[in-house]
């Protein structure tokens, strides 16, 4: 949008729209205070539901404003629900909101955030992915560092040797459950330092060095149980905000997966109030993306190093996404300029949109295709800039798919999980130059070709080598 249409539109929706709600003042910092990694905030909001929620997802309060200071260097952010009292039409799920004016947009020469008339997490805790990704992306360019949609872990082998990997997955693709898997294989330790957003900078050693910039996860509810990430069930047992989930009779609550954790004939009220929920209804009890939103403090499997403000640092970065055919359990590029290939081109399963039948296979490159903050082709640009540094340690790059399905069965290949640190135990090997990999050019080219034919067109105009 035009920033004079932009002017235009937010001139029409915000005067007056916090009429009879109470204005709150958010300072907040995402990244532990002080660290120079970190970069601060002020939201105004007229919701206590995301001031209940930003109080879990980021370090707010009097601390972040003394150590603002004087300065002016902080993010404004500004929300409304777009609802002023008196009501002129009653709210729907108690849920105020403004669906047909809703407008989120970011200012970046300004650096401002006007998110107006949604309450959704990710509209309305501008923190999140207005300010760490979107915006954030853009710092990021301007200062020479990496904002991405990347959890980060570490894991220590059997020898006791432990390395942090990053990795980025689209929305759904199992990056709360990565950052937080219990590991199978006997001897191994993984730890999360975050599940969602990276922020990411070289130091003076040339080592990449990663922060969360959260302070809590806001993570996807159904699914969720004992068997698939008893860290996030532990987790979620105390100071945690529900959202669009079902509750039980007995003062708990419920989704899809939860079934063994409920007592047997305990009432469901699904999301939707309806009393005496039954699975016979034919509809979820929870939403589909209903969410927790819960402290990190709380993780069983938190790391030690989570809120070093030195950052820990990144050996490997791994990009993945819901690919049921043709792409493997894991591969490795063969450098960083390959590895941006691989990560430009990455591909994963939608649940479709209303104009195409069935599910289907979308480009997102990066994991970021709804958080880019700038031009795509820039931000190629800043990714393969690091390679012509000086001493930088640049991290491998691999690629991995745990939703590869049997073409008869139509099952998951790969049981995934808690045994995904099977993939994960090969990644620090290959860091270490184990000779444990073999090389595949021909057949990964031809299907790369095939998928992405533009794309390779366009870089080997300037890059040979790739
Ligand atoms: P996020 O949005 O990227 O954080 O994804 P989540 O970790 O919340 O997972 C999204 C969905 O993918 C959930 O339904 C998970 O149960 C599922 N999932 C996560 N990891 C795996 C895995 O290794 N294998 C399979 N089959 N499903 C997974
Ligand atoms: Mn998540």
């Amino acid at each position: 949008m035009s920033p004079s249409d932009l002017e235009k539109a937010l001139g029409e929706r915000f005067p007056g729209c916090m009429k009879g709600r109470t204005m709150y003042v958010i300072p907040f910092s995402m990244g532990p205070i002080g660290s120079p990694l970190s970069k601060i905030g002020i939201q105004l909001t007229d919701s206590p539901y995301v001031v209940a929620s930003m109080r879990i997802m980021t370090r707010m309060g009097a601390d972040v404003l003394q150590s603002l200071g004087a300065s002016a260097d902080f993010i404004r952010c500004l929300h409304s629900v777009g609802c002023p009292l008196p009501l002129s039409k009653p709210l729907v799920n108690n849920w105020p909101c403004n669906p047909e004016k809703t407008l989120v947009s970011h200012i970046p020469e300004r650096n401002e955030i006007v998110s107006f008339g949604s309450g959704y997490g990710g509209n309305s805790l501008l923190g999140k992915k207005c300010f760490a990704l979107r915006l954030g992306s853009i710092l990021a360019k301007r200062e020479g560092w990496l904002a991405e949609h990347m959890l980060i872990l570490g894991i220590t082998n059997p020898q006791g040797v432990k390395r942090y990997v990053a990795a980025a997955f689209p929305s759904a693709c199992g990056k709360t459950n990565l950052a937080m898997l219990t590991p199978t294989l006997p001897g191994y330790k993984t730890e999360c330092v975050g599940d969602d957003i990276a922020w990411m900078r070289f130091d003076e050693q040339g080592v990449l060095r990663a922060i969360n910039p959260e302070f809590g996860f806001f993570g996807v509810a159904p699914g969720t149980s004992n068997q698939t990430n008893p860290s996030a069930m532990a987790t979620i047992a105390k100071n945690t905000i529900f959202t669009n989930v079902a509750k039980t009779a007995d003062g708990g609550v419920f989704w899809e997966g939860l079934e063994k954790e409920t007592p047997a004939g305990v009432p469901i009220t699904s999301w939707l109030g309806q009393e005496n929920w039954t699975k016979e209804s034919g509809k979820p009890a929870a939403h589909p993306n209903s969410r927790f939103c819960t402290p990190a403090s709380q993780c069983p499997v938190i790391d030690p190093l989570w809120e070093d403000p030195k950052g820990v640092p990144i050996s490997a970065i791994i990009f993945g996404g819901r690919r049921p055919e043709g792409v493997p359990l894991i591969y490795e590029s063969f450098n960083w300029e390959h590895g941006v290939m691989v990560g430009a081109s990455l591909r994963s399963e939608a649940t479709a949109a209303a104009e195409h039948k069935g599910k289907v296979i979308m480009h997102d490159p990066f994991a970021m295709r709804p958080f880019f903050g700038y031009n795509f082709g820039h931000y190629l640009a800043h990714w393969l800039s690091f390679q012509k540094k000086a001493n930088l340690q640049l991290p491998k790059i691999f690629h991995v798919n745990w939703f590869r399905k049997d073409a008869q069965s139509g099952e998951f290949l790969w049981p995934g999980f808690g045994e995904n640190c099977r993939v994960l135990d090969w990644v620090p090997r290959r860091c270490d130059g184990q000779d444990v990999a073999q090389v595949r050019v021909l057949s990964y080219c031809k299907r790369a070709f095939l998928n992405h034919s533009n794309f390779i067109f366009f870089l080997n105009r300037n890059r040979p080598s790739v």
